[in-house]
């Protein structure tokens, strides 16, 4: 049972086909002869696709290497304006590492707001920050890639536009996850990622709003590519995967959707009934439909995984995974250290099943109180 959509998406049928028949092709889409036309072609129309996903106009979009770089690009470029980056402490790395080596030892250059228990900030304290710093970059995640939870970002960007700021939003975990209008939701800057909706890995997307007041500075120099923010020959194949991935997403989103919330909250409502001492992280807050953070009290999330091989899971998030410490996210939301280490996160998406999740839930049962049983045991001795 794949269960871990935040980590990765499977790739969508459509974006498959269209990124092997793109591989198959030769053509380099800056050359001016008849395939390097026909490559340029294939880009003209992922970024249409992705425009319409987005409702905005393809000339706002720059393609990159995934989020990460998007992150990378929006933050140093807007930071080398205005020397201020106001972010929260649930970012993702991409943003917070980003952060810290821009601003490096000048602690008055970054201000990273807590979250309240339920993964939000608080709209005072954020108000209270752009109207103390003025001009600065806000850079806040539309949702979060280890609980699922969605900031309201509304309120966020007319507080931060009113007192001179640039917001920028990590939409990596949102796009393809539920609707998106950059024609009402107002941030100058928004990145993504093809991978975590059903595209290839290693393209993804900065949106830069027409008019914003940004001056250009790419981090990667050359041929003048991306209209200049961005040089390097185009990932034809992976851009046309992200377009064809977009364009099933525009599709089948509002199906979609409401299937996933569904067996969301099958899988925590069976949990939490049959393991009644979890807990669901982030539940008081709007959430994404495929997202569950669940704290399982006595039951470290490595031990469970091992005892679940058929439920590919994770414990926090995959881009951490590896390092010892716990998640930032779950201790920044109150967890104590023994409960984010106790936390798994399931994450369902656009072909999980019912009968997926049905036998997950029973593995992860067993899982747990197999685990807690042991770890009894052992505590007893
Ligand atoms: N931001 C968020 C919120 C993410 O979840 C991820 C992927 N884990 C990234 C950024 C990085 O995206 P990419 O893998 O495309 O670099």
């Amino acid at each position: 049972m794949y269960l871990d959509y935040n980590a990765t998406a499977p790739m969508r049928p459509e974006a498959l086909k269209a990124t092997y028949d793109a591989l198959q092709a030769v053509g380099n889409a800056s050359s001016i002869h008849h395939q390097g036309r026909d490559a340029a072609r294939r880009v003209d129309q992922a970024r249409r696709q992705l425009a319409d996903l987005l409702n905005c106009s393809t000339g706002e979009l720059i393609f990159t290497s995934g989020a990460t770089e998007a992150n990378n690009l929006a933050l140093q470029a807007a930071y080398a304006q205005r020397g201020v980056i106001i972010t929260s402490a649930v970012e993702h790395p991409a943003v917070l590492e980003t952060a810290r080596a821009l601003a490096g030892d000048a602690s008055e250059a970054l201000i990273t707001l807590p979250v309240g228990s339920a993964g939000q900030i608080d709209p005072d304290a954020f108000r209270a920050a752009v109207q103390r710093h003025g001009a600065a970059l806000v850079s806040i995640m539309l949702a979060n890639n280890e609980t699922g939870v969605i900031t309201d970002l509304a309120p966020v960007i007319e507080a931060a536009h009113a007192a001179g700021a640039l917001v920028h939003t990590d939409a990596t975990q949102y796009v393809g996850r539920l609707p998106l209008d950059l024609g009402d939701l107002a941030v100058d800057l928004l990145s993504l990622s093809a991978h975590k909706f059903g595209g290839p890995q290693g393209v993804g997307a900065l949106f830069i709003r027409r008019g914003t007041p940004l001056p250009q500075r790419p981090l990667v120099f050359g041929g003048g590519h991306e209209r200049g923010w961005r040089a390097g020959t185009l990932n034809v194949p992976g851009i046309v995967g992200l377009g064809a991935a977009a364009a099933a997403v525009h599709r089948q989103l509002d199906d979609e959707a409401p299937r996933i919330t569904k067996l969301r909250d099958l899988l925590e409502g069976e949990l939490l009934a049959q393991l009644p001492a979890s807990h669901v992280n982030g539940a008081r807050a709007s959430r994404l439909p495929g997202v569950s953070s669940i704290t399982f009290p006595g039951a470290p999330a490595d031990a469970l995984l091992a005892s679940m091989p058929d439920v590919a899971a994770s414990d926090g998030s995959a881009c951490s995974a590896g390092a010892p410490s716990p998640s930032h996210v779950l201790l920044a939301m109150g967890l104590s250290r023994e409960a984010a280490d106790s936390t798994i996160r399931f994450s369902l998406g656009y072909a999980t099943t019912e009968h997926e999740i049905r036998r997950a839930i029973d593995a992860a049962v067993r899982a747990v109180t197999h685990v807690q049983a042991v770890m009894g045991a052992t505590a007893g001795n």
